[in-house]
Order: C-alpha cells, then sequence, then structure tokens
C-alpha cells in the first residue's frame, strides 16, 4: 500500500478545534499511516507559540533558579485541550513528567522539544495511533550534528513494525539519551526525514496558508498561490525568507524523489502546492515567487586593477575563512567586490574584519554598509525570458528604490538584490506588483 506522511504545522496543533481538524483530515486518507506533528503554534496574532513558553522557562531557570510562572502558562494550554479531547490522557501526569525532566536534564533544547513531545502524546491518543517518540528514531551525534544514515535505519527498522503512528518533530537524540533539536521550524525537516526512510508516495505538509504563495503574505495582500514548484525554486525561495517550509527539509525528498504537498489545514479543499523534481505545468508568468529576508550587511572593497590582481579574492575570502565567517553573495565589477554576509555573522568583530582586509589586500577604499535586505526573484522561466533583470530594476527604481547590489547567478533562474532594509517592504511589493 502506498504511503503519505503527514505533518502538521504549529497553528494546525494550536487548540483542541485545529488539531480536531488536522485529525479528521488524517482520518479521511488511509494511506496518511505516519503523522508528524508541531508543538502548538499562535492561536491569534498576539498569541504566544508553545515552543517560545518553553524557551522562555528556560531563560527563567538560568535566570532566577525558577520557571513555575512560565510553565503554568504551558500547563494550561495543555490541560485545556487534553481536557476538550482527551480527558482519559493523564496529561497533568505527563505535564509533571516533563517539568521533572526540565530539571533534571537542564539544556536549553530538552526544554525546546518539549512541546512537540506533548502535542504527539496527545494526536497519538486523540487519533488512536502508536506515539513513536523522536529521540528513539532522529539520531544526533553526542555534539549535536544531525546523524542521517543512522536515522534513516532507525526509521525504516522501528516503522516497518508499526502500521500507523505519531511522530513528534522538531528533535531527537545522542547515544546516550541527550534531546537535540534541528533549528527552528524543524519539523520539516522530521517529516521529510520520515518519507525518505519508507519511501513514502508523498510528503503532506499541512500549514495555514493555500500553499507556497508568490510572496509573503505578511507583505503582499492576497498574493497568487503556486500549483507547482521545482525543489530547485523551493530550496531557493525557502532559503531566502519563504519559511512556510523549513529550507532543509528539502534534501531527504530530492534524494527519494518524492513530492511535498503543501495545504491547508483549514481549507483541505484546495489542493495547495505540489513541488516536485521537474515542473510540467506550463507557467504564464516570467517568476514564480519573490522571497526575502533582512539581517545582511556588504563589506564593500575598492582597488584599482583589482581584476588583473590574481588571487585578490582568495585573499579577502581567506580573511573571512579565519575569522569562521560565511558570506552569501559576491558580486563584482572591474575595480570593485562586494560580500554580503548575515549580521549575526560579523557581529562585534566588524572592525578587526576592515583591519584584516586592509592589511591582506590593501585596498583603495573597503567599508562595511550595514542595514541591507536581500531579496530573491525566482522562476525557471527567467531563463528563457530576455529583459527580466531590467524590469526588475526599472519596478524599484519607479518605486524610489535604490538598488545596493545585483547577482544574477548563472542559472538564470534566481536573481537577487541588497537594498535598504527600511525600503524592504516597498520593493517586494513593487517586484511582485511588476511581475504579478
Ligand atoms: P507551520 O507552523 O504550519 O509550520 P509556518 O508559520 O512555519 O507554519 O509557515 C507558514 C507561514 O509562512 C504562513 O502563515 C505565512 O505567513 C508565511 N509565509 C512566508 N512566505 C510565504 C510564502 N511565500 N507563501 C506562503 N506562506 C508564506
Ligand atoms: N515548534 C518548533 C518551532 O516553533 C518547530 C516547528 O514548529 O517546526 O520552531
Ligand atoms: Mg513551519
Amino acid at each position: 500500500m502506498k504511503i503519505k506522511v503527514a505533518k502538521f504545522g504549529g497553528t494546525s496543533m494550536a487548540d483542541a478545534q485545529a488539531i480536531t481538524r488536522s485529525a479528521d483530515i488524517v482520518k479521511a486518507d488511509p494511506a496518511r499511516r505516519y503523522v508528524v506533528v508541531s508543538a502548538p503554534g499562535k492561536r491569534f496574532s498576539q498569541d504566544i507559540k508553545v515552543t517560545d513558553l518553553l524557551y522562555e522557562c528556560y531563560h527563567k531557570l538560568e535566570m532566577d533558579g525558577n520557571f513555575d510562572s512560565s510553565f503554568e502558562k504551558i500547563r494550561e494550554r495543555f490541560m485545556v485541550i487534553a481536557d476538550e479531547l482527551r480527558p482519559d490522557l493523564d496529561m497533568e501526569a505527563c505535564l509533571d513528567e516533563v517539568r521533572e525532566g526540565m530539571y533534571k536534564y537542564g539544556s536549553i533544547e530538552y526544554f525546546a522539544s518539549r512541546g512537540e513531545y506533548l502535542s504527539g502524546r496527545i494526536m497519538a491518543a486523540h487519533l488512536g495511533f502508536a506515539f513513536v517518540d523522536a529521540s528513539e528514531v532522529i539520531v544526533f551525534t553526542a555534539g549535536g550534528e544531525f546523524d542521517a544514515a543512522s536515522t534513516r535505519a532507525k526509521l525504516k527498522k522501528k516503522l516497518s513494525g508499526v502500521k500507523y503512528a505519531v511522530i513528534p518533530g522538531f528533535y531527537g537524540a545522542d547515544e546516550s539519551g541527550l534531546i537535540h533539536t534541528f533549528s527552528r521550524g524543524g519539523s520539516d525537516i522530521t517529516g521529510a526525514l520520515i518519507a525518505e526512510a519508507i519511501n513514502a508516495e508523498l510528503y503532506e505538509n499541512w500549514t495555514d496558508v493555500n500553499g507556497f504563495l508568490t510572496a509573503d503574505p505578511r507583505i503582499v495582500e492576497h498574493p497568487a498561490g503556486i500549483k507547482e514548484l521545482s525543489y530547485r525554486e523551493l530550496r531557493e525561495l525557502a532559503y531566502m525568507g519563504a519559511n512556510v517550509l523549513h529550507p532543509e527539509s528539502i534534501f531527504p525528498v530530492r534524494a527519494g524523489g518524492i513530492p511535498i504537498n503543501i495545504r491547508n489545514t483549514f481549507e483541505p479543499d484546495n489542493k495547495g502546492t505540489m513541488i516536485v523534481p521537474e515542473i510540467t505545468d506550463s507557467r504564464k508568468g516570467t517568476i514564480t515567487g519573490v522571497a526575502g529576508k533582512k539581517g545582511y550587511s556588504i563589506i564593500y572593497i575598492e582597488k584599482s586593477m583589482m581584476n588583473s590582481e590574481i588571487g585578490f579574492a582568495r585573499k579577502v575570502l581567506s580573511v573571512l575563512e579565519y575569522y569562521n565567517i560565511g558570506f552569501e553573495h559576491m558580486p563584482s565589477g572591474i575595480d570593485t567586490l562586494s560580500i554580503v554576509v548575515a549580521d549575526s555573522e560579523i557581529a562585534g568583530r566588524e572592525s578587526v574584519l576592515l583591519d584584516k582586509i586592509q592589511k591582506t589586500v590593501n585596498p583603495d577604499h573597503v567599508d562595511i554598509k550595514n542595514g541591507i535586505s536581500l531579496i530573491a526573484t525566482v522562476g525557471h522561466g527567467m531563463s528563457f525570458k530576455p529583459g527580466t533583470a531590467a524590469k526588475l530594476c526599472t519596478a524599484l527604481a519607479t518605486a524610489g528604490v535604490n538598488i545596493r547590489m545585483i547577482d544574477q547567478g548563472s542559472s538564470e533562474m534566481n536573481i537577487i538584490v541588497g537594498v535598504a532594509t527600511e525600503d524592504y517592504e516597498k520593493a517586494v511589493r513593487a517586484i511582485y506588483k511588476e511581475f504579478e
């Protein structure tokens, strides 16, 4: 029988009503055998996600040696859900066990993981599925690195003996049982790993929007949906900030050639977005989507005749390597080189970095321009249409947005622009409108 893996995100697990909807979706198709859940997310815009409350508990413990007041908020959320859905499940006992574990193990990753653990317990009871703890099947090394080969083997072995199961997302454990987590939004990765290990027919990712949209709905009003997206387009958009899906969740499913279907728990009849190895639909538009992220800086270097100085870029990059700084883009001109880096990479080290670059390549000028946002305009359609970059630049100029950096990959399916962060939203809207 064909198997589907269904992952439900935070909004789909936010309260009893949402969980009931999610469970109904699972029950509607017997192929949905493995269910991955997130911790309860926001019920309304000012609400706090359970995972954030758990981080709050950890910081309270560090500061005051006690996290009781924050833990009460978590207890309250889970008790309300359990009372409504599963009064037979001894939720008080589960919560006490978690609270004890927090004092006993005390690591930030243990704290953060408990939202998924508890939400998995509730969902398993509600569906009448087995509960498979992620700590048994998602493997990390003692140093906290994810171990793909051991995970695949453990998942295969465990799930071959369990027909229907709920597995909490976001975390796993090392050999000694210590809990480790993926980065935020990591339940998407858990779902992808399970889909690959059992060679699922489909990985369904149930969220709160009608699939992947052509732009962030928090910036552009009612952006169009995307019916089909290639793995590569997804990777570019997700990496560049379209956080519907964790950018790292693409690798396991791509390896297995398993399509991902992003669906809306609150509009289950909508077909959402299919993410496939190669797109098959004939698209009308040039671009598939636009996404972006704030929080970048540009290291800007000027030196006459830089282009003919063999090894110039390598020497500059060796400075970044020395300080263990990763970079995003490196567009260059005849006498100029710009290196785009995340603010988090250079925080507190700007002056030593500038000094070292000055000493290493003796440029005419070097500085760091802060307050940059990156916007990616992505689509396979771009490679067949001349003038896409010109259209994009004109749209930004008309909107009064100054382009601080532009980079087009040689694949020609992606144009990245850097703009001042105060222009970010305006720029996204202008690009969206131009290609709508
Ligand atoms: P979940 O909790 O289900 O994993 P997330 O909050 O992680 O959901 O991701 C869904 C959210 O991603 C949407 O509610 C939306 O606000 C945001 N988002 C950002 N960019 C896009 C995009 N291009 N298409 C769809 N949603 C997007
Ligand atoms: N609950 C975790 C987070 O808020 C993981 C997830 O939702 O995927 O980041
Ligand atoms: Mg998510």
